[in-house]
């Protein structure tokens, strides 16, 4: 991963910042393009015994409980329609990095996560024959990174428990989207159930049903497949805190300490489809296995041998590049798109969730802002936020597919060159963790 990341940042026409600069040119576009998509959106009556709702939040994952646990902090209440019966406890680990903490900072609860998972202190790289290709601290370079591994359910749970218990609605899943006449969204479950919400907040995943009325296109397929797994040792697991990397020709692979009991792992492979979704654990635990079978890296065996079946996964990677003048922007009056719903990313900078908490801020404070002053509208709110957001998002998108493309490729050459030069002589700790000294423009303000 970040290999390649070094190499995209030493390509001028491929940095980070000219694509920011790009976009920023492009920005005053937008929203002509945006009201195009939305004029086909009909406007529809309330209906009396709609249930009337001040702010909705679409969906339970990591920006919707983030983002109602933030309003929160400003004496807002919102409500969380949730699909599932439950919170979303199934799957593996993500990686957190600084961003992403100073996120869970400023909603007060990062320490309580931080009290469960292992700071990571650096990474190990390594030739699938098993030779070391390069190793270093994350600290080496800028003491302020800070990286651990988090159970999702942890996540999901910590967030919710910060809620008061009729917070989220269960089993709520949203079927319909539509305008009211009023200005209200009308929004209708899978149960028959109407509600007319004054503001909506659609947090509701990569195939968000809201994005889609929205006027946005699917999200599209990367090429890759991920396996992923959470080791459990129940007597104390014997690594160190670091990231253990494996690149091949069109696979690589790794495994992380999580906790003190726990070592995350994840495989990743080329497939010209995403293929039949497969949840059969004994499926999945064989078809990772077969991928990693012949490598000299045995503890990716045993550390799959070792998963408990709830935490096995298979993901197709999908994205969804935020081309300006083709994408609409991220709200649609007083409805807006937040984390995957809005900017689907691959994970090969582990940047998803971190941008889904940065959103969650960045859109909270601006609608908090909005709803207790009144010096602007929530509209205009709505729209500060898609701009913000946007030089943050989009690059990170491409960037990390460009990531991907590269780090999955099976040409012989382009391995040889990144285990000989690339990984041993021009990867520093800086270009791993560059993106992730992310400010948020209102700290910045108060600074000047
Ligand atoms: C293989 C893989 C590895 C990853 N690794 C990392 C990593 O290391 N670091 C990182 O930062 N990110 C990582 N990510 C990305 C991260 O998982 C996502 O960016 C993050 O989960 C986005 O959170 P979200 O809340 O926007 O969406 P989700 O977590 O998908 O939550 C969406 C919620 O909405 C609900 N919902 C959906 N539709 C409806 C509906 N119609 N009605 C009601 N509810 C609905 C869903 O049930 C779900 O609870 C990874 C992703 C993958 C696939």
């Amino acid at each position: 991963m970040a290999l390649i990341f070094s190499i995209l940042q030493h390509t001028k026409s491929f940095s980070s910042s000219n694509i920011s600069t790009y976009v920023q040119r492009r920005m005053s576009l937008i929203p002509r393009v945006g009201a195009r998509y939305m004029s086909s959106v009909s406007t529809v009556n309330a209906k009396a015994n709609d249930r009337k709702e001040n702010i909705v939040i679409v969906g339970a994952g990591i920006a919707g409980l983030a983002s109602a646990v933030s309003l929160q902090r400003f004496g807002i209440r919102s409500l969380v329609l949730e699909q599932a019966e439950s919170l979303r406890t199934e799957g593996s680990s993500i990686t957190l990095s600084k961003n992403g903490w100073k996120a869970l900072d400023a909603i007060g609860v990062g320490d309580e996560l931080r009290s469960k998972f292992l700071e990571l202190q650096g990474i190990v790289i390594k030739a699938d024959e098993g030779k070391v290709l390069n190793s270093f601290g994350f600290k080496d370079e800028d003491k302020s990174q800070e990286l651990r591994v988090v159970e999702r359910r942890v996540l999901l749970e910590t967030l919710a428990s910060k809620l008061p218990p009729d917070a989220i609605s269960y089993s709520s899943e949203l079927s319909k989207i539509e305008t009211g006449e009023n200005g209200n969204t009308l929004l209708q479950l899978q149960d028959g159930t109407r509600l007319s919400a004054e503001v909506v907040i659609a947090c509701d995943g990569v195939w968000s049903p809201t994005a889609k009325w929205m006027g946005f296109r699917q999200p599209k397929y990367a090429g890759h497949i991920t396996f992923r797994g959470l080791g459990y040792f129940p007597e104390g697991q014997p690594y160190e805190p670091k990231v253990n990397y494996t690149y091949a020709r069109g696979l690589r692979a790794g495994y992380v300490p999580a906790s003190k009991t726990k070592v995350y792992w994840f495989v990743v492979c080329n497939s010209s489809s995403p293929g039949p979704r497969i949840t059969d654990p004994s499926i999945l635990r064989q078809q990772a296995k077969e991928l990693v079978r012949d490598w000299p890296v045995a503890d990716m065996l045993n550390l799959i041998n070792l998963t408990p079946n709830d935490t096995l996964t298979r993901n197709p990677l999908y994205d969804r590049w935020l081309w300006p003048l083709i994408s609409p922007p991220p709200s649609s009056g007083k409805t807006v798109l937040v984390g995957d719903a809005w900017h689907p990313m691959t994970p090969n900078m582990g940047q998803g969730a971190c941008c889904a908490l940065e959103d969650s801020i960045v859109l909270t404070e601006k609608l908090a802002e909005a709803m207790n002053s009144k010096n602007i509208s929530v509209e205009e709110a709505f729209k500060a936020y898609g701009s913000e957001r946007w030089r943050r998002v989009f690059p990170l998108t491409v960037m990390a597919n460009r990531v991907g493309a590269l780090l999955q490729s099976e040409n012989k050459l382009i391995c040889s060159v990144r285990n000989n030069i690339i990984v041993p002589k021009l990867l520093k700790p800086r270009t791993m963790t560059r993106h992730a000294n992310y400010e948020f423009e209102q700290a910045k303000r108060n600074k000047h």
